[in-house]
């Protein structure tokens, strides 16, 4: 077994010996830190009788509880990960495809940072074919015998990228590790896992790739961001991969404090569709009067009827099911919806994909991550306050993905105008700018 990286209890390594170790609960002027999820909160510590010390009052860590309590009798141990002569290599990366420009730009700039290990914002559009300009980084980690890993705060995405990243680099040992997955780590030198696993990590890894850096939970979680920074090595380095940095991040970019690179154009070189602003009134009286306003319902026909697929957003659940009720009564079905809770979710992606139902409703849960083929798409309710800047960036990225039909409708159906439509739009039309003056776009 390789235990290089993986922080580990006393009981679940044969020989400790060679460990290094570190105390699970620090306790410093009675104020306490998890060493494993980073936690501080007072609260969040609690005293109980303890099979392992045999005290009556031992503290353990509330934070962290689903991995097993962690006590402040306990020590972790850990074996700092080590350069491996024997992986060094002058090629690892088996890829016979070509970058875009703007994708190469991007690729050089994660290359450098690999390099001179420095962190790095990778601030790349929506269907700009961002894993590719990962590549050459990955590559520069693996030829120096380091480790590297790719995590996602989403578990689909860790799935969807494994495969493709085991085909480009054929000759290296990978492991993917979620909540539940049936692999285990044992010192692979490539991983992929969901940022929840890296709290089970301490100096492992000579770059870590985040993907989706902005996305729920791994924004919103500061343990996961202690996780990422105990994950990887002191002299190491992260690159956060996203199409919607927050508002801070994007600030910082500006008054030059982080190092960034933007990709502002997509790989088939056609601009993002902006959203337009339809206005619908009181949508939410209409709805109690079980009707909708027709240009909704128009617009909606008119897509249909082209034979185009249809996304519709929804701020709530309970919205989305009325709106959907009336649209069936009305005879727009087929239709489907879906929301996070939903346990046909990935079947009902999967059919509108097929193309066997043309209207999916959906709430949040579908604003990254899916491409349909020409899908139009339509948000109902945008002022809603779910609808953040990033949400419906997000949001208006599914449209034009595919190079067959780079347009497409996106339609912000409110009742008031937000700060966050604004935002949005405002965003999309300056990276259109921004690729039409670096020639990342064809003409109009
Ligand atoms: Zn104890
Ligand atoms: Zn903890």
């Amino acid at each position: 077994m390789n235990l290089e990286g993986r922080l580990f209890l006393e009981d679940e390594v044969i020989d400790i010996n060679k460990l290094k170790r570190i105390k699970a609960i620090e306790i410093t002027n009675h104020k306490q830190l998890c060493f494993r999820c980073g936690n501080n909160d007072g609260e969040l510590f609690f005293k109980s009788p303890c099979s392992n010390c045999g005290s009556e009052e031992c503290l353990y860590c509330r934070n962290c509880i689903i991995m097993g309590k962690m006590t402040e009798c306990r020590e972790l141990f850990y074996l700092p990960s080590e350069i491996s002569i024997a992986h060094k290599k002058q090629q690892y990366l088996v890829w016979e495809g070509q970058l875009s420009h703007g994708q190469q730009v991007a690729s050089d700039a994660v290359h450098q940072a690999v390099i001179n290990k420095k962190n790095l914002l990778l601030w790349a559009v929506a269907g700009s074919g961002k894993t590719e300009m990962m590549f050459k980084g990955m590559e520069e980690v693996l030829k120096n015998g380091g480790r590297l890993c790719v995590a996602s705060p989403r578990v689909d995405v860790c799935l969807e990228l494994f495969p493709r990243l085991q085909e480009v680099f054929p000759a290296v040992e990978m492991v993917c590790l979620y909540g539940d997955s049936p692999d285990v780590y044992n010192g692979e030198r490539f991983i992929v896992a969901t940022t929840h696993q890296l709290i089970r990590f301490y100096e492992a890894f000579d770059v870590i790739f985040i993907d989706e850096a902005d996305a729920f939970p791994y924004a919103k979680d500061p343990f996961l961001e202690y996780a990422v920074k105990k994950a990887q090595l002191k002299q190491g380095c992260s690159v956060f991969i996203t199409a919607t940095p927050e508002r801070k991040w994007q600030k910082e970019c500006s008054i030059g404090k982080r190092n960034f690179v933007k990709v502002p154009a997509r790989y088939h070189r056609k601009k993002l569709p902006v959203p337009q602003k339809i206005w619908i009134g009181d949508w939410k009286k209409t709805l109690k009067k079980r009707k909708i306003s027709t240009k909704v319902l128009k617009w909606i026909q008119k897509k249909l009827a082209e034979g185009c697929p249809v996304l519709l957003f929804f701020p709530e659940i309970k919205v989305m099911l009325e709106v959907a009720t009336i649209l069936e009564f009305l005879g727009f079905g087929p239709l489907l919806t879906v929301h996070s809770a939903d346990p046909e979710r990935k079947e009902k992606v999967q059919q509108m994909r097929d193309g066997t139902i043309k209207l999916l409703c959906t709430t949040t849960i579908l604003e990254r991550g899916v491409t349909f083929t020409n899908v139009q798409v339509g948000v109902f309710g945008s002022e809603g306050r779910i609808f953040t800047e990033s949400a419906l960036v997000q949001i208006a990225g599914r449209a034009g993905r595919k190079s067959d039909y780079p347009g497409g409708d996106v339609l912000f159906f409110h009742h008031g105008v937000s700060r966050n439509m604004g935002l949005a739009i405002a965003q999309i039309k300056l990276m259109n700018r921004l690729g039409m003056q670096k020639g990342l776009l064809d003409g109009n």
